[in-house]
């Protein structure tokens, strides 16, 4: 059961963003000075001109610099993406890049979206004692896992007080004095209208390719504008390599980021370096319960393979250690084929033992 905590949200958020600025300074902007080779310029935007050359300008439009190299790597990440919802941008409304800004908990928010960055956000700001409204189109939360774990997620922040529309659209926000009305779509077919302090978009992705000028350069991009490269990093123009979430793959993760950086870079200098996309990086979702995967789920391998032998895991109630630390409450379940018996994914979500 919640207790109750005094605390201070500006405060909370100040050490949240000075922690930010420090690890920035010490892990990434120290480094790359520390190098003699390298040149750093910062406040400024990169844009092709040719196969071989950038030029840089600043928020004003005025090119900065220009640089040319015979390899190129484009690193250039994706930022959030916003629908088209009738009201949405004239009402204003918070992303995973803006919420950090907040001084003061909005007493009510809407979260359209109940993927990983929705619900990790959202659970957040029910914790600090927001009432969280989560939106979902597809009828299950966190739909790239297994059902187990994304229904047992849904209960368990149900328990918390988090109310849900699965299967369910923004039709349009609008102001309604200092709050915002949003109407929704439900999966009845009927709608509501729901009114909120603020509204957190969290609806997935757009890579940051529209500004690069990817045409002058000769760099093919898939529909969404996502960077298509080979397993090797490179792009359709020679000497033009892509890494991170600019480029078009299954999942986007930090630490295929980087592999994909290694693999671009060790290429530009002579070696045969390729990723391995099939054996997908292990992944977390930070909510509470915890969740976590690596591979294929069950029903992804039943569709590439015909036929899938699964098994759920006994309750991690019967590991000794996690009954021991009072952590047995959760599920493991794995994807097996059949044939070989080779296991092919995995996922597990896990909380501490209910207290009975
Ligand atoms: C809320 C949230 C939570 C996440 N949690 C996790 C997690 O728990 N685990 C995990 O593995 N991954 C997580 N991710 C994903 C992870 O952050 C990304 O996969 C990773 O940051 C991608 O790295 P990147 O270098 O490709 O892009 P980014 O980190 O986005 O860096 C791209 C940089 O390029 C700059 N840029 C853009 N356009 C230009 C231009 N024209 N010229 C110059 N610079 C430009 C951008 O300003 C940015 O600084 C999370 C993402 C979000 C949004």
């Amino acid at each position: 059961m919640p207790s109750q905590v005094n605390y201070d949200f500006s405060r909370i958020m100040d050490g949240l963003r000075s922690y930010v600025r420090e690890a920035r300074e010490k892990k990434y902007v120290n480094v790359i000075e520390a190098y003699d080779n390298v040149t750093a310029i910062e406040g400024g935007k990169a844009r092709f001109l040719d196969g071989r050359t950038v030029e840089i300008y600043d928020a004003s439009g005025s090119v900065k610099a220009r640089a040319s190299a015979p390899n190129i790597l484009i690193a250039t990440g994706s930022r959030p993406s916003v629908p088209s919802i009738d009201g949405l941008r004239e009402s204003g409304f918070l992303t995973s890049d803006t919420v950090w800004d907040l001084d003061r908990l909005p007493a009510s928010f809407l979260v359209i979206g109940g993927g990983a960055i929705g619900l990790e956000i959202g659970q957040a700001l029910a914790h600090l004692g927001s009432e969280v409204t989560v939106v979902e189109a597809m009828e299950r939360l966190l739909p790239q896992t297994e059902p187990e774990i994304g229904d047992a997620v849904l209960k368990r922040l149900e328990e918390e007080g988090m109310r849900f529309y699965l299967k369910a659209r923004v039709m349009s926000v609008s102001k309604k004095g200092e709050r915002k009305a949003v109407k929704v779509l439900t999966h009845r077919g009927g709608t509501e209208e729901i009114e909120v302090d603020e509204v957190l978009v969290a609806t997935g992705r757009v890579p940051n390719t529209d500004a690069l000028n990817l045409e002058a350069a000769g760099v093919k991009t898939d529909r969404a504008g996502y960077i298509m490269t080979g397993t090797d990093m490179r792009t359709s123009r020679e000497g033009i390599y892509a890494a991170g979430d600019c480029v078009s793959k299954k999942m986007y993760l930090e630490t295929l980021a980087a592999r994909e950086g290694v693999v671009a870079v060790s290429n530009m200098f002579g070696d045969d370096m390729r990723i391995d996309y099939s054996s997908t990086p292990p992944w977390a979702v930070f909510t509470y319960p915890q969740v976590a995967g690596v591979g294929v789920t069950e029903e992804e391998y039943s569709k590439m393979a015909g036929a899938c032998s699964c098994r759920v895991l006994p309750p991690l109630s019967q590991l000794t250690k996690a009954t021991i630390m009072g952590e047995g409450g959760g599920m493991i379940k794995i994807v097996i084929d059949p044939n070989s018996g080779r296991i092919v994914g995995g996922s597990m979500r896990w909380h501490r033992t209910p207290r009975t």
